[in-house]
């Protein structure tokens, strides 16, 4: 297999030291090297600051609002309640993460930051067509969850909410406030999920009855029930994936893979595929072996 480096001059090898590979995977990541090897590197190797965006930034303050919705009692939890948590939770946001003010600079009117806040008010509106927090009560909100497979591999996430029935079947949920993908995409969108359920099934030998994404960007539920044969699955496909990450890592050799999703990539000045260098690798590297895993190809099944 020809190799390369990315863009800029090659690393030099050397036998000393070997590169080690981040200690953990979080769904984020795996899916940042299936999208991308090379952002996975500008990402998690080289620390590259990234704007943040209104989309995204908007996604934490819907996650953070459903969230402390269930502070209050049942029979409060009503969609007025929750748009009220706006104003508060976009104040928190903006003391513990100074950099989302940078957003809304060059708006001293407040006008693109009052319909922003007035779109985070329809996704939250949104959410009561969807589910009825009236009739929940959560075990589990943003849950961070850590399990160390057999092979040494730390997978690592935070679920937005964990319903337990009161037989003990696991209820795993996901807030999306972006649109549901199209069928096909539908795996894809799963695959985080199942990492969610494979690591849950490790710590608490559980296998979550129910996985449930709920889209308030278009107002749909996308559930899956998983069995054990998807779990392993899963975490067959995490540990090549690993390999993947381990073999990149020590060789230096992250490739880039354009796709339509690089409009939305914060590092096209220095992506080759963009006419950029990327900076000099920051770890030592050794040679790559022959015939390894190929980058950029793992989809998410
Ligand atoms: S611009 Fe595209 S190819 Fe380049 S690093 Fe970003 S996602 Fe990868």
């Amino acid at each position: 297999m020809e190799t390369s480096t990315a863009g800029g001059v090659p690393p030099e090898p050397t036998a000393a030291v070997t590169a080690v590979p981040p200690a953990s995977l979080s769904p984020s990541r795996a899916g940042d090297f299936m999208q991308c090897p090379l952002l996975y590197r500008f990402r998690v190797i080289d620390k590259l600051p990234e704007k943040p965006s209104e989309a995204a930034t908007r996604g934490t303050l819907v996650h953070a609002v459903l969230e402390r919705l269930f502070d209050a009692p049942a029979a409060e939890r009503t969609a007025p309640r929750a748009k009220s948590l706006i104003p508060g939770q976009w104040d928190r946001l903006r003391e513990t993460r100074p950099e989302v003010v940078e957003l809304f600079a060059d708006d001293p009117e407040g006008e693109r930051l009052a319909r922003w806040l007035g779109e985070a008010e329809r996704l939250v509106e949104r959410w009561f067509s969807l589910e009825d927090p009236t009739r929940l009560e959560p075990a589990e909100r943003e849950l961070f969850i850590e399990a160390r497979l057999d092979s040494g591999l730390k997978l690592r996430g935070i679920i937005d909410r964990v319903d337990v029935a009161p037989t003990g079947e696991v209820r795993i949920v996901d807030y999306k406030t972006g649109k549901a993908p199209r069928p096909e995409y539908a795996e894809g969108a799963l695959f985080q999920m199942k990492f969610y359920a494979l690591v849950v099934w490790r710590l608490k030998q559980v296998v979550p009855r129910r996985l449930q994404l709920v889209y308030l960007g278009s107002g749909d539920v996308l559930t899956y029930d998983p069995a054990i044969a998807d779990l392993e699955r899963v975490e067959r496909k995490l540990l090549a994936l690993w390999e993947a990450i381990r073999e990149a890592t020590e060789t230096g050799d992250w490739r880039p893979r354009p796709t339509k999703l690089c409009g939305w990539c914060d590092h096209q000045a220095v992506c080759p595929e963009f006419g950029g260098t990327p900076p000099p690798y920051p770890l030592p590297v050794r040679a790559p072996e022959s015939g390894g895993t190929e980058q950029g190809r793992m989809g998410p099944d």
